[in-house]
């Protein structure tokens, strides 16, 4: 019987719902799949993107550790494709590979200032707050008053993290350092800025409530934002999330503020135009134009410009796809372009500006990669779906590897002395962190430093007899807010 070999690039969800798929799958060959990532915990966003605070939302883990657990696949973790595997690699052990790899950069804001010091990708702050061990351990929270732009989940996200209490996170699995930052952050006030009206919002309405919730931070929004036009209206009434969005917020309009220590304001109808230097580079404030609706359903500028003071300023407009060594690569959209997951690269005989139209064969992708960075964890299983079937259909013309055995990938790894770490790595690893958590009375702590994960899941020393974390839980004592150790 023919035996397909697959690799996956990216252990996130559409990777591993990709596997799980294609197991499940009506078929007439045999399959065997590699996962590479190169972290060495696979989950990809849902372990470094979700919020800790949204355990419910990290709770797919289970469900994607399910596939993983099912034996059918192997797991390479802390394997970087490009790095330590290339794609000539990867032709001569399968006979085809998806990639996966999402997207964790942040999209430009092109504005002046948007480059000064304080100005952070959104991208950036949810890796450190989520314990990405690829980011710096600390993170400058000296502001006061912060802006966030945009109007999206990721903003909701970021300006939570921002202006809830440390001690209202400590229940979750955040690591200590993040803690401690949080802890010690002065902010009082947090602006939110969007572009439309509150009825373009592409916040969830379960988000949007979730914020008004917080306790100790009074929720200020502005009349002169909610004057809405008919367009407007009749969205209010026939788009059930818009009428929710819209009854969240105007119930905040007649709710009584003032005895919170800190504010979460939300300003509607506002461009970014600058992030404006103190003269030594830092920013001072944050400056937007006031917009109205134009005939279209977009919005223009009125030329009224509007300034804040501020210390700090979040850009959340997106995130974007990363270039990966000899795979074609749409600059503009910052996806691997394909048809349906089949990737298809350039006419060769059209030059570099040249359509993406022929099909590589043997190479699939699927997820935030394939489809660019919107949507949900489930919208990747639909993606994975139709991938998928593509592979299944494609069989005549797979990759035909000299190499096919399952010995020889691993042989490959060790002989360019690749620590890589396994699906029983994983299982140390998550050991590890419950262990921890359980220590400190927390559900999990994350290692957040990649050799500790990495020598951990390897097994390669006894594991370290104390993390950084529980260094810093044992130095408090039984009186510490993060609980008494054993
Ligand atoms: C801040 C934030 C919050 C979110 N919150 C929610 C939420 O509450 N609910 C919800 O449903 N969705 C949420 N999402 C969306 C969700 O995370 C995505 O839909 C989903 O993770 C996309 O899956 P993916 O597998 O395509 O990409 P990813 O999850 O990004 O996985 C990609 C994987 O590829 C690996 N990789 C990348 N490059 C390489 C390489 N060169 N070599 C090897 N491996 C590589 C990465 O390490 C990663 O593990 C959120 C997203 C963000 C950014």
């Amino acid at each position: 019987m023919t035996k397909l070999r697959l690799a996956i690039v990216g252990a996130g969800p559409a990777g591993i719902y990709a596997a799980d798929i294609l197991l499940k799958a009506e078929r007439n060959f045999e399959v065997s799949i590699d996962l590479f990532d190169h972290l060495p915990a696979p989950y990809g966003l849902v372990r470094y993107g979700v919020a800790p605070d949204h355990p419910r939302i990290k709770g797919i883990i289970t469900a994607l550790r399910g596939v993983l657990d099912s034996g059918d696949i192997r797991v390479f973790g802390n394997v970087r494709f490009g790095v330590d595997i290339t794609l000539d690699d990867l032709k001569k052990h399968y006979n085809a590979v998806i990639f996966a790899t999402g997207a964790v950069q942040d999209a430009d804001l092109n504005i002046p200032g948007a480059s000064l010091d304080g100005s952070y990708g959104a991208a950036d702050f949810v890796s450190w707050f989520d314990g990405h061990p690829d980011v710096p351990r600390t993170w400058p929270l000296e502001a006061r008053e912060i802006a966030v732009i945009g109007n999206g989940n990721v903003a909701l996200d970021v300006s939570r993290m921002l202006i809830k209490h440390a001690e209202d996170l400590l229940p979750t699995e955040i690591p200590g350092n993040v803690y401690d930052g949080l802890a010690a952050s002065p902010v009082t006030d947090v602006h939110v800025f969007g572009r439309r009206g509150p009825t373009s919002v592409k916040f969830t309405p379960l988000e949007l409530r979730e914020i008004g919730e917080l306790k100790d931070v009074d929720m200020i929004v502005y009349d002169e934002d909610f004057d809405y036009d008919e367009a407007a209206k009749d969205a209010v009434a026939s788009n059930k999330q818009v009428f929710v969005i819209d009854k969240t917020l105007n119930a905040w309009r007649t709710r009584e503020t003032g005895t919170a220590s800190r504010r979460l304001h939300l300003h509607f109808f506002a461009k970014p135009v600058e992030v404006v230097d103190d003269g030594t580079g830092r920013v001072a404030a944050f400056r937007w134009e006031r917009t109205i609706t134009d005939a279209a359903g977009g919005v223009v500028g009125t030329g009224e410009i509007r300034e804040i003071p501020v210390q700090a300023v979040y850009r959340a407009v997106g995130y974007f796809g990363s270039e990966l060594a000899d795979v074609p690569f749409d600059k503009k959209r910052g996806v691997i372009p394909n048809r349906e997951g089949q990737v298809l690269r350039r006419d060769p005989s059209a030059g570099t500006g040249g359509l993406f139209n022929q099909q590589m064969y043997g190479v699939y992708a699927t997820g935030w990669i394939k489809r660019g960075p919107v949507g949900l964890i489930g919208h990747t299983k639909s993606d994975a779906m139709e991938t998928i079937k593509h592979l299944i259909n494609d069989l005549g013309n797979w990759w035909r590897p000299e190499s096919p055995s399952e010995e020889s990938i691993v042989a490959l790894l060790s002989d360019r002395g690749v620590r890589y770490t396994g699906l029983d790595g994983w299982h140390n690893l998550d050991q590890h962190e419950l262990a921890l958590g359980e220590a400190a009375g927390r559900t999990r702590i994350k290692v957040v430093d990649r050799d500790e994960m990495v020598a951990v899941s390897r097994a390669e020393e006894p594991a370290p007899p104390l993390s950084s974390d529980r260094a810093r839980a044992r130095k408090r004592g039984p009186c510490s807010i993060m609980g008494p150790l054993p």
